[in-house]
């Protein structure tokens, strides 16, 4: 089947993984040992630091090594548990209810366990974060913000840049889930004002099992207090635990890599991407059935495409569709069949409507998407006709 599920993980590209290769032959050392195999592990460790900061424009200082996005994420809130309000009232924390899982999750155990306070800001049927509701929901004891850059189910951008210049003036903490958009959107930390990036390397193109949280001093600050992790005193104390150096080779490769392609890659990906959707627009207009794409036209990604089709069953359509295209009804993490908080958060009504999700990637070709329009279309006439 044709690969269009580049939300859920892309491929490794073959460069990312001839570097991997090229660097486990010749070193097999321990970045912390003090012999010749441990000096070159630490310098690899410190050219791939130097790549992954340059994509997201921070400095190497402010990257820490971690095993993925979710432990990033993890991490923040953890840190953040650490930081109890100068004040009486119960510290306050801000998300959006469309985050990511782990943000989500994390929030809930802080209310759970600290009896904090956090406000969940709707969306509209856009998937857009208003910025009005975000600042009317600050409070004097509002500790942290955390809105993600990109949504991982239906693709929509997050007016990130507004919202940090909002904390940065309150005084406010800012996390920026950013696993959806590395290699996607232009990313400079600094312009950003947030606290704390997370990145994840196998949304774009590198091996699973490695990512990174950028931070600014405060952060840093507060995660040197509370650590998810202890033992060997890693990343400068501050994430425990040998870093997998070749997966941080591959890191640093996957993110020159993007880097040098991302003006490329994101027209050549948006092109696609519409092509892709009003192909298949195109082809059900014609009285087969009514197709809407989930989320903002405007305020988006298009290598994310989610679409959702009146009147037809999303189980049964994925099982027509998924011997020849691998996609998706929402999120990998949510499983395939289960429901999605993002899309009720958006009013779509999966009992009505069959979901689809399809991720393109840097290396979808044109005859791919060709292929997947014709067997989306085609899985549609034919539970159509049933
Ligand atoms: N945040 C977002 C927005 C994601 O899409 C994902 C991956 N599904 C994660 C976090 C978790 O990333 P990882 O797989 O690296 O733990």
């Amino acid at each position: 089947p044709v690969y269009l599920d580049g939300n859920a993980t892309t491929p490794i590209d073959p460069q990312v993984v001839q570097s991997m290769a090229a660097y486990d032959q010749r070193s097999p050392g321990n970045p912390s040992s003090a012999h010749v195999h441990g000096a070159r592990a630490e310098t690899a460790l410190r050219a791939a630091r130097g790549e992954v900061a340059q994509l997201v424009g921070a400095d190497p200082s402010q990257v820490i090594f971690m095993s993925g996005a979710t432990e990033a994420n993890n991490q923040v809130f953890h840190a953040i548990s650490s930081k109890t309000g100068k004040q009486t009232a119960k510290p306050h924390l801000i998300t959006s209810c469309i985050e990511h899982k782990s943000v989500l999750d994390a929030c809930c155990r802080l209310q759970e366990t600290l009896g904090w306070d956090v406000t969940y800001l709707p969306v509209g049927s856009d998937g857009v974060v208003r910025v009005q509701a975000l600042e009317e929901a600050l409070r004097p004891e509002t500790l942290l913000v955390s809105i993600m850059l990109v949504n991982n189910e239906i693709g929509t951008r997050q007016p990130v840049w507004q919202i940090g210049r909002i904390c940065k003036d309150r005084g406010v903490l800012f996390h920026v889930d950013a696993a959806q958009a590395v290699g996607k959107v232009h990313i400079d930390m600094r312009q950003l004002q947030a606290d704390a990036l997370s990145v994840s390397a196998h949304k774009f193109h590198g091996p699973k099992g490695i990512g990174a949280l950028i931070v600014s001093p405060h952060m840093e600050q507060l995660i040197r207090q509370t650590p998810l992790l202890v033992g060997g005193g890693q990343e400068r104390g501050l994430r425990s635990g040998t870093v997998p150096v070749p997966l941080a080779v591959g890191f640093g490769r996957a993110s020159q890599l993007a880097r040098e392609q991302l003006l490329h890659s994101l027209a050549d990906a948006g092109e696609l991407g519409k092509k892709f959707f009003h192909g298949i627009k195109k082809e059900l207009e014609q009285g087969v059935a009514e197709i809407c794409l989930n989320g903002s036209y405007e305020e988006r990604v298009w290598s994310n495409v989610s679409v959702r089709i009146r009147g037809i069953d999303g189980g049964e359509l994925l099982q027509q569709i998924l011997p020849r295209v691998s996609c998706s009804s929402s999120s990998a993490c949510n499983g395939a069949f289960h429901g999605s908080h993002v899309l009720e958060a958006i009013g779509v009504d999966t009992s009505r409507n069959a979901v689809l999700r399809f991720g393109l990637t840097r290396m979808t070709t044109g005859a791919e998407v060709e292929i997947a329009i014709e067997s989306v279309v085609a899985s549609i006439k034919k539970l159509r006709q049933l």
